[in-house]
């Protein structure tokens, strides 16, 4: 097998991320050369500038003294010519006298003279020596001729002059000569040598120039190339980075921001096209249990095998784990029965995994306005539904919208202000005996400062269990109504309505309540606690807990009684001191049989228990016949009511002249009807064609 050894510019295989990194570290080497050529090639054309600045001064020097040199020679010349010619004007005038001029021109070549020593080229120039000695040959010659002359024997001077003196004077102009040809010609070379040397240099830097910048380009193009590819590697691990950024490890789905980011998009896609959307919101049942049961990775089994579920629905459906055991589905283009059908067909599926486990879906249909709403709040409320009753089910927002109560962060918000800060404010309601036409006590109603936001008291108190505060809400309800109290006719007795849940809580202890109780200066006989019947859902716990209030003193009664499906069953658990009768139970009952059953029911179960029975929300003349006249054989039925037609819930003092004019109206009544005590046997009323029940308007025979 042979093995060809990797180019470097072939990129290497691996990972994106390993491939990004080579392509880098080639980038930094070529980066690395480009700058090291780039210095290399400024040192280069500086030192080049430095030494053609150093030999230029050099040879100016050489070639200065050169010319100075030749200068000096042809002074000489001229200071021997001048010498040359008074020796000639004297011989002419045959005066031998040593003239002035002759002297200073001695003097002229010896100064002459004497620089060319002092410059020390002499040493170098025999021809020099020669000259020195012959000018002083040439000096002494000249003052024998001008002697002779003097003597007058002019014959003679001629001929020391003919013979002697001119043939020196030749032979020294001619060096002189000589002298000055050949310095101005080493001048002149000094000048050419200098004009080479710079062309040289030229060149050199012409080439170290043009090699640096090709060297330079080379490396621009293969850093580029390494770049480009190191640019590729890094978005390619760019997009592999954010896809795990936004994929859940353990199932391979969508995670939380995932979610958000595509719901976001497919709620901006449906409200462009006006298409339907469905969000549903995924939770499985007690999976601590199931964690506990199986272990951890069990646990995780069912998680990714649910996951797998969501893959055999629709292609454009997504899912994603938005949390623990928390998943979301967003089916596009989905109307509600489309909905409806396909998230009970993934019910179905999960439930035949045989994992152990189930689950259960809340969710919600937007379209048109709904597109708007805070959606996955909707669905989460759903899905809060869906385990309250019961868990393993599929539970829609519409279905359960006019009785729930929207969750959202915001309100949570405004609920832990509220408990905090103890924003609410307590409202009183009457609530009469018919029989004695005397308020039997008051409704003491919680009400959340509207700045708060929230829609009315349910809304805290659902919030509250959402977010587990309900027991410092009762806790705060409680204190608030205590305080209150004062406004309310001494000796008033207190309904304060508690939650169920609160009650039975941990943290619940009945001695500490009635010693709240007794600090704000009332007595345990005067509370009444009022549990809400569709939220008891362990009875067992609750009757524990009522057993030790009213062993203390407090009275219990069983709220709303008839609006969910536990009424009768509660009923039969635990021993209430009042059973209050839901408005709609009422309303329900003067129309159909059915709901008079049930009314039946909790009236005889009453008479069993000894309950006292109060009606609730009695608005109309109507209602308050109704209810006057629901019984069971030898029970007196309804005995006490509520409700708008016999005062509204204030809020400060407890407006006495109202309660005056409300017992005048029933006592009023009382008699018109004959009514002074006693019972009637039967739910009575006629029954009109279309099973509405009409009061009747004669009046009851009392036995
Ligand atoms: P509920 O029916 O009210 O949903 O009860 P639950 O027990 O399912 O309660 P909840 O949904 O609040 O609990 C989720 C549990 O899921 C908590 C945690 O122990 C478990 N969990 C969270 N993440 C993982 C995970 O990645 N793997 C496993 N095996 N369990 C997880
Ligand atoms: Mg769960």
């Amino acid at each position: 097998m042979t093995t060809t050894a990797p180019s470097a510019f072939i990129p290497a295989a691996g990972t994106p991320a390993q491939r990004g990194s080579h392509a880098i570290a080639r980038a930094q080497i070529f980066n690395r050369l480009s700058i090291a050529v780039m210095f290399a090639v400024i040192i280069a054309i500086g030192s080049s500038g430095i030494f053609a600045i150093v030999k230029g001064q050099e040879s100016d020097g050489v070639v200065a003294q050169s010319f100075e040199r030749a200068n000096n020679a042809s002074e000489m010349r001229t200071a021997l010519d001048r010498e040359d010619v008074e020796l000639l004007s004297q011989m002419r005038l045959r005066k031998g006298v040593e003239s002035e001029r002759i002297v200073r021109a001695t003097e002229m070549f010896n100064a002459a003279n004497l620089a060319v020593q002092r410059d020390g080229w002499t040493s170098s120039e025999p021809l020099l020596k020669q000259l020195a000695s012959r000018q002083a040959a040439f000096v002494a010659d000249s003052r024998e001729v001008a002697g002779t002359l003097a003597t007058g024997d002019y014959a003679r001077a001629m001929r020391i002059h003919a013979e002697i003196v001119t043939p020196n004077v030749s032979a020294m102009r001619s060096a002189l000569d000589a002298i000055s040809a050949k310095l101005f010609r080493a001048s002149v070379a000094g000048a050419a040598e200098d004009a080479r040397i710079m062309w040289d240099l030229e060149r050199f830097i012409g080439m170290v120039t043009s090699l640096g910048v090709l060297l330079m380009a080379g490396f621009a193009v293969l850093l580029g190339r390494y770049k480009r590819s190191a640019d590729a590697s890094a978005a390619v691990t760019l997009a592999v980075l954010e896809q795990a950024a936004l994929t859940d490890s353990l199932t391979a789905l969508g995670n939380n921001r995932s979610f958000y980011d595509d719901f976001e998009r497919e709620l901006a896609r449906a409200k462009r096209h006006a298409h339907p959307l469905v969000l549903a919101l995924i939770d499985i049942d007690d999976f601590k249990a199931v964690n506990d049961k199986g272990g951890h990775s069990h646990g995780d089994a069912v998680l990714t095998r649910i996951a797998e579920g969501f893959r055999t629905m629709r292609q454009e459906d997504r899912g994603y784990r938005i949390g623990g055991d928390e998943f979301a589905l967003i089916l596009v283009e989905t109307g509600p029965e489309a909905a409806a059908l396909a998230l009970e067909r993934l019910q179905n599926e999960i439930r035949e995994f045989g994992l152990g486990a189930s689950v259960s879906i809340g969710y919600v249909n937007l379209s048109g306005e709904q597109l708007d709403a805070e959606s996955y709040e909707l669905a989460d409320t759903a899905l809060y539904e869906a385990k309250r009753l019961g868990r393993n089910q599929t539970v829609c927002f519409e279905s359960v919208s006019a009785t729930v109560n929207v969750f959202s962060p915001r309100k949570a918000e405004a609920v832990r202000t509220l408990i905090a800060q103890g924003l609410l404010s307590t409202a009183f309601q009457p609530i009469w005996d018919m029989q004695s036409t005397h308020p039997l006590g008051f409704e003491a109603l919680a009400r959340p400062l509207p700045e708060l936001g929230l829609s009315g008291p349910q809304e805290a108190f659902d919030v509250a269990e959402r977010i587990r505060q309900l027991p410092e809400l009762d806790t705060l309800c409680t204190r608030k109504t205590l305080e209150a109290a004062v406004n309310l006719p001494a000796g008033s007795v207190i309904f304060l309505n508690y939650s169920p849940a609160s009650l039975v809580h941990g943290a619940f202890d009945p001695n500490t309540f009635v010693a709240t109780v007794r600090a704000a200066g009332l007595l345990p006989q005067q509370i009444v606690m009022e549990l809400t019947e569709r939220r008891i859902d362990d009875p067992s716990a609750v009757a524990q807990r009522v057993a030790a209030l009213r062993a203390l003193g407090v009275r219990i009664a069983l709220d709303d009684t008839g609006s969910g499906h536990a009424g009768l069953e509660i009923l039969s658990k635990v021993r209430f001191d009042f059973v209050k009768i839901a408005r709609g139970l009422i309303v329900a009952a003067m129309a159909s049989s059915e709901a008079r059953g049930v009314l039946a029911g909790i009236i005889a179960i009453a008479r069993e228990t000894g309950s006292y029975l109060i009606a609730e929300g009695i608005e109309t003349g109507e209602m308050l016949d109704f209810v006057n006249k629901a019984h069971v054989p030898n029970f007196a039925g309804v005995r006490g009511i509520q409700g708008y037609l016999l005062g509204r819930p204030q809020t400060g003092h407890v407006d006495s002249r109202s309660l005056e004019l409300h017992h005048d109206f029933l006592a009023a009544r009382q008699l018109a009807e004959g009514r002074v005590g006693g019972s009637v046997d039967a739910i009575s009323g006629e029954e009109s064609g279309t099973g509405r029940w009409v009061p009747s308007v004669k009046p009851l025979v009392f036995r």
